[in-house]
């Protein structure tokens, strides 16, 4: 067990979750950030990294990537733990403490609890491929944290809706990948139209990418998790296929939300949401509050702006529950422009 007590454990290190550690980080408020997979960033990293997002104040435009980064490096101003990689999925309180379990078995204790989940845990959705389980991690991956592990490198992109094509277009765009070969059953894509112009004009005025279209993946061959070859047939005959040499296969085929563990919580959940009170931000149960997505309350809206100022009604209000319940010493309000 993890012995420290933190203020807050933060569920959810997406955009809302980020930014709630730095505002946890203004009252002197020390937590733990958790989330079910292993990059940061929520919605904006996974569903549209390389969109640009034109309503954030003080940009005319951000990518979803950028923005997480610049939310990730605007948290990292104060020492909280990221725990990635671990579903919370039960939530239990003894003696005023709340003790989280995640699917890794790791408990982690804390005072409060702020729950800013979006739509729920997300789960890749994964390809009926045999033995795509022994390349995981290695040369396969459902989602990306490090994109300079494709630098130079030959990579297979299958998906035919946004996260296959932003990605590809990252990977070339940025000279990071050498090729890229970007696979789908049928012409038809669930993309953003600009993008899909950008794609196919890559594709005719550059050797870096090559669509194969109809095609579906097959099999995979290689040796201790490295991948050498992907077999691709034809989805429209299917005695025609094509070994393809790559390095890395991509498989982008949407992400499933879970939001069934936090519904076991206790909380009052309507339609997926957790109804809150929208002048604190508490939930039904005392200590636990929500922000973001995941919270519902009259005249919500779900943008990123709303989920901001949510976490900084949230963090206000929790500072002052710690200080009428745990004694937490008083801070004086500090404007973050007087606080450094
Ligand atoms: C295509 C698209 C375009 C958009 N464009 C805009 C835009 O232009 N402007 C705008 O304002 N908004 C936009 N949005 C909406 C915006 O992305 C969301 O409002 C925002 O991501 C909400 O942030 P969040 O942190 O509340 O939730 P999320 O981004 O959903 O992050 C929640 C995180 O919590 C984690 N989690 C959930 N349950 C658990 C658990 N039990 N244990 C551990 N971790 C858990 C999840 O894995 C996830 O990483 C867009 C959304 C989409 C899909």
């Amino acid at each position: 067990m993890n012995q420290k007590i933190y203020d807050i454990a933060i569920i959810g290190a997406g955009p809302v979750g980020l930014f709630a550690g730095f505002q946890a980080g203004m009252s002197d408020m020390h937590c733990a950030i958790i989330d079910t997979i292993d990059i940061v960033g929520g919605q904006c990293a996974l569903l549209y990294p390389e969109k640009n997002i034109y309503d954030i104040p003080g940009h005319e435009k951000i990518t979803g990537q950028n923005l997480i980064h610049n939310l990730k490096k605007q948290c990292d101003r104060f020492p909280h733990d990221f725990f990635l990689q671990n579903q919370v999925i039960e939530l239990s309180k003894t003696d005023n403490i709340f003790e989280l379990k995640t699917d890794k078995n790791l408990l982690i204790r804390a005072k409060t609890i702020l729950v800013v989940a979006g739509n729920g845990s997300f789960n890749p959705n994964k390809p009926a491929i045999p033995n795509i389980e022994t390349f995981e991690n290695k040369s396969v991956f459902y989602l990306i944290n490090d994109i300079n592990r494709f630098k130079d490198k030959i990579v297979a992109i299958a998906g035919g809706g946004d996260s296959a094509v932003d990605w590809t277009l990252m990977l070339l765009k940025n000279k990071i990948a050498q090729k890229v070969y970007f696979i789908h059953r049928r012409e038809d894509m669930r993309c953003h139209q600009n993008s899909l112009l950008e794609l196919r004009e890559l594709e005719e005025n550059t050797d870096s990418l090559e669509f194969k279209i109809p095609y579906v993946v097959e099999n995979l061959i290689g040796e201790n998790g490295e991948l050498n070859k992907i077999v691709v047939k034809n989805f429209l005959d299917e005695a025609y296929k094509v070994e393809l040499e790559v390095d890395y296969f991509l498989p982008f085929f949407g992400l499933a939300n879970d939001i069934s563990m936090i519904k076991k919580w206790g909380l009052n959940i309507q339609k997926n949401k957790i109804l809150v009170d929208s002048s604190n931000m508490k939930t039904n149960l005392e200590g636990i509050y929500a922000s973001g997505d995941i919270c519902e309350y009259g005249g919500k809206t779900k943008l990123l702006v709303s989920g901001f100022h949510e976490v900084a009604v949230a963090c206000h209000n929790i500072d002052k529950y710690l200080i009428e319940n745990f004694g937490k010493k008083s801070e004086v309000f500090h404007y973050s422009t007087s606080k450094f």
